[in-house]
């Protein structure tokens, strides 16, 4: 009888230990199901230079690109370039460190009267920067799929709000420059957004269009330089 009963209690905190067991298993499992639930998916996130998801690869990229541009912003921003899209290649990039700089970078370091010739990367930046002029673009960082003309110009209106608020509050400048073809559409939402600053366009109220196949043979560059060697004095 005294054996059954011992039996019995052995079993019942057998039965207790391995309930205890189950249910820090369960309290486990529960956190980890919460916590996922908890963690947002990364696709969802979406990235505050151009609206697409923040994947980790993007953010890297964007942060990179962040830290080249901010080195060279002038305290005192005169001459704001906006371009449409950033280019594809880091080493594209305006403010990349790489000396072989992309098409965009050519263009603009020639119309700021800025002579590449044996410069480092670093010299030439600074000197754009003494210039007081910044280029930024609406979407700061390069569409991850390929587009059609119509798909950039829904995402280039779409980040417009974010842009006028950053031209408005952030980078301030004395004047703004477009540098697209693209962004020809969206030249009535520039003109009154009220963005605090002058909005200088090519002639024919059209953008100075950098983008197109041969802009200094269409005189675009030649043009460009006559706005960019007004001296940057506030
Ligand atoms: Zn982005």
């Amino acid at each position: 009888m005294v054996l059954a009963r011992e039996a019995a209690l052995r079993h019942s905190r057998f039965v207790i230990a391995a309930f205890r067991k189950n249910a820090s298993r369960c309290a486990r499992l529960s956190a980890a199901l919460h916590f996922q639930v908890l963690m947002p998916d990364p696709s969802l996130i979406l990235c505050d230079g151009c609206g697409q998801p923040a994947t980790p690869q993007h953010t890297a990229r964007r942060l990179q690109r962040l830290e080249w541009a901010t080195r060279y912003r002038p305290i005192h921003l005169h001459t704001l370039v906006l371009g449409a899209v950033s280019p594809e290649s880091q080493t594209d990039y305006f403010y990349s460190p790489d000396e072989a700089h992309g098409r965009e970078a050519a263009h603009l370091f020639t119309a700021a009267g800025i002579d590449r010739g044996n410069k480092t990367a670093d010299v030439r930046h600074s000197e754009f920067q003494r210039r007081g002029i910044f280029l930024a673009h609406v979407l700061e960082c390069p569409l991850e799929a390929p587009s059609s003309l119509e798909l950039i110009g829904s995402a280039l209106i779409a980040r417009l709000p974010a842009v006028f608020t950053r031209i408005r509050r952030s980078l301030k400048p004395r004047r703004l420059v477009l540098i697209a073809a693209v962004l020809a559409p969206l030249i009535d939402l520039f003109a009154t957004g009220q963005l605090g600053c002058e909005l200088v366009l090519d002639d024919g109220g059209r953008p100075f269009a950098l983008d197109i196949a041969n802009p200094a043979a269409s005189g675009v560059i030649s043009r460009l330089q006559d706005v960019l060697a007004v001296p940057a004095a506030r």
